[in-house]
């Protein structure tokens, strides 16, 4: 348990690494200093702005690495600003003779729901129960980004 004594903006003098995702800190950056007591020891840290504020939006148990670390949630349902994406929906693209049907949907703490992960298979274009492989297919385990997807392919209505 990290308990913080003291919190406050810096603008430092030398080069840090940011506790929360171990990025760099450079040279005069403003900084969210930290003064605190980890197992009875006095512990001070550096922390980026942003990776302060991400850390408290997303209620993040402060821990060394804690931001790298942020665990990937897995949905049902993610809307973007784009389609709205859901495990077991069919998606085309006019370029690719196979559909593409969603079995998982991954997003990370902190990143936008267009960067977020839609992991899937290729299924026939007139049967979506009968998986097919397509020699276009490189990857066992397809994915793509939520952006890709808004980009270049489209919701599949005649399920
Ligand atoms: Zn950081």
């Amino acid at each position: 348990m990290l308990d913080i004594s003291k919190k406050r903006i810096v603008t430092t003098r030398k080069e840090h690494e940011c506790f929360a995702c171990l990025g760099s800190i450079g040279k005069g950056d403003s900084v969210i200093s930290i003064t605190a007591k980890q197992d009875e020891q006095h512990a001070s840290f550096h922390l980026h702005l942003e990776c302060n504020k991400l850390v408290a939006k997303q209620k993040i148990d402060l821990q060394h690495g804690c931001i790298i670390e942020m665990e990937i949630k897995a949905q049902q349902e993610l809307e973007t600003d784009g389609w709205i994406f859901r495990v077991g929906d069919v998606f085309s693209n006019p370029y690719q003779a196979s559909h593409f049907k969603i079995t998982k949907i991954e997003l990370k703490a902190g990143d936008a729901p267009q960067d977020a992960l839609i992991h899937g298979y290729r299924v026939h274009p007139k049967n979506h129960d009968q998986k097919v492989n397509d020699p276009d297919v490189f990857e066992e385990n397809e994915h793509h980004r939520a952006w890709h997807f808004n980009d270049m392919w489209s919701p599949d209505s005649d399920k």
